[in-house]
């Protein structure tokens, strides 16, 4: 239902304005750094006859673009539809899920297909072929959490078609498209390199069915040396196209060249795409690349701050303290590590002094709020637990007993209030619980907030160590 709903909304949303395609132009405008920092963080809500409706996790982005940005982006807009001359802001701190956003990327692919201009695609799996000279093997920080990666990615350069293909995965912003550039880099010196989204390379697939050019395009590939395809979770097309994908990439592979893929996930775990090629993805090497621990961030964080003193000849204003905070607040992605200190870097630019603790907090509001995110059902059983001095096989049993009973019906009531999850599938995580059971001990927990006070400041401070982690702090 809510899947369905989304796709219609997204559809709608698509019909006047092609949202990936003005994030693409937005990227290429105002650079890489100054996009990731701020301009990604918008998202199209509304297209109305002469303005937008756009969403931004805090007032102090929205402030920051209007301020900086605005005009600029405006003309971009124009530049996709003439009507709109303004932009209304909304302030969204709801954090959107991954999972929601996977399904408007699903949603949309099609939809992109039907609307946009043929005369532009058609040669641009060659412009589309850009490999980043600032990702490279020199400036990639090797820690225990990615140097099995770092290895065999190196490997690659050595001794061509050992691993075929290498399959890297890990979440979002860990350093997958990073090493697949400093491969394209290093091989292209002296090889056909092909470096694709998979999502583009999808969408040239499909295209070039539809205009008959499939021979061009099948030749364009199979002469490659080394194909390097990003983000192949998003590869979700129609078994036809599936049939051609898994002939180009068995013909590459016979004929020995490299092949390199990234993916949010294990092959295994790849949603809507054929066993076959599944098997064929995991044929070479698997290897995953871990969140970094507090080593490595720090370590990553220095390497930047000295490439921006570099690049700008004078030191960058950001105290020891901010560092500190930065790498200890901000766990979950190198990419949010890297648009973190930007951030911060733009502030001390513009004010001409570094920001104090207090005002990195606003600036980075909706980066800190991050690990709302990453809450588990798990997470929240292990905690309550704990808390409650039970076990987890307790927990998770039919037994009835009062003691039990009261940490169960409060672990599915975090569940609930702290993770998006259905009432079905909070049941499930309890021991396939049905979700009558579910809505019961929420509602009891509830009423039990007002009239225990004791058992509410419990479940206060449980949410606190839930959301925030600060036992676990690494
Ligand atoms: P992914 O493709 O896994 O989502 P990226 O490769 O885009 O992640 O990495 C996100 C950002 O973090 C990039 O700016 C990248 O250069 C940087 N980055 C990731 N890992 C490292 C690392 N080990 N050393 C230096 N920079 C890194
Ligand atoms: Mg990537």
């Amino acid at each position: 239902m809510k899947n369905s709903l989304n796709q219609n909304f997204n559809q709608k949303k698509q019909e006047t304005l092609n949202w990936d395609l003005l994030k693409e132009d937005f990227k290429t405008k105002f650079g890489k750094d100054i996009y990731e920092s701020w301009l990604k963080k918008m998202d199209l809500i509304e297209v109305n006859s002469d303005n937008l409706l756009i969403s931004v996790p805090t007032r102090f982005i929205r402030d920051w673009i209007t301020s900086r940005y605005l005009d600029s982006v405006i003309e971009v807009i124009k530049s996709h539809n003439k009507s709109i001359s303004r932009i209304e802001f909304k302030i969204n701190s709801s954090p959107v899920n991954s999972s929601y956003k996977d399904d408007q990327f699903n949603g949309s692919t099609e939809v992109n297909d039907l609307n946009t201009n043929v005369k532009f695609i058609k040669d641009s799996f060659i412009q589309y072929n850009r490999i980043d000279p600032n990702k490279n093997f020199e400036n990639f920080v090797v820690g225990p959490s990615n140097s099995l990666a770092f290895e065999a990615s190196k490997k690659i350069i050595d001794n061509i078609s050992n691993y075929n293909p290498l399959y890297l995965y890990s979440g979002v912003g860990m350093g997958k498209t990073h090493l697949l550039n400093a491969i394209g880099l290093k091989l292209k010196l002296d090889k056909k390199v092909m470096f694709i989204s998979a999502e583009r390379f999808m969408y040239h697939f499909v295209k070039s069915i539809k205009s008959n050019e499939m021979i061009k395009f099948k030749d364009y590939f199979r002469n490659t040396d080394v194909l390097l395809i990003d983000d192949i979770q998003f590869m979700n097309g129609k078994e036809a196209l599936q049939e051609e994908f898994f002939h180009t990439f068995s013909t590459l592979i016979d004929k020995g060249s490299q092949i390199v893929l990234t993916a949010d996930r294990p092959p295994n775990k790849l949603s809507r795409i054929q066993e076959r090629i599944k098997s064929r993805f995991s044929g070479g090497l698997v290897v995953d690349i871990q969140s970094p621990d507090l080593n490595l961030r720090s370590e990553i964080l220095k390497n930047k701050l000295l490439e921006l003193k570099t690049f700008n000849g004078s030191d960058v204003l950001i105290s020891e303290e901010i560092q500190n905070f930065i790498c200890s607040e901000i766990k979950s992605s190198i990419r949010e590590l890297v648009g973190a200190l930007n951030r911060i870097v733009s502030f001390s630019r513009i004010y001409n002094r570094a920001p104090s603790l207090s005002e990195s907090r606003i600036i980075l509001k909706d980066l800190l709020n991050m690990h709302e995110n990453n809450v588990t059902i798990d997470n929240i059983q292990t905690a309550v637990c704990k808390s409650f001095k039970i076990s987890k096989n307790e927990m998770l049993s039919s037994r009835r007993s009062r003691y039990l009973v009261r940490p169960r019906q409060t672990a599915i009531y975090l569940a609930k209030m702290l993770t998006s999850k259905s009432l079905p599938e909070i049941g499930r995580n309890f021991s396939n619980r049905d979700h009558t059971t579910v809505i019961h001990s929420v509602k009891t927990i509830e009423r039990l907030r007002k009239e225990d006070n004791e058992l509410n400041l419990k479940i206060d401070s449980l949410k606190n160590k839930i959301l925030y982690n600060k036992e676990n702090e690494i």
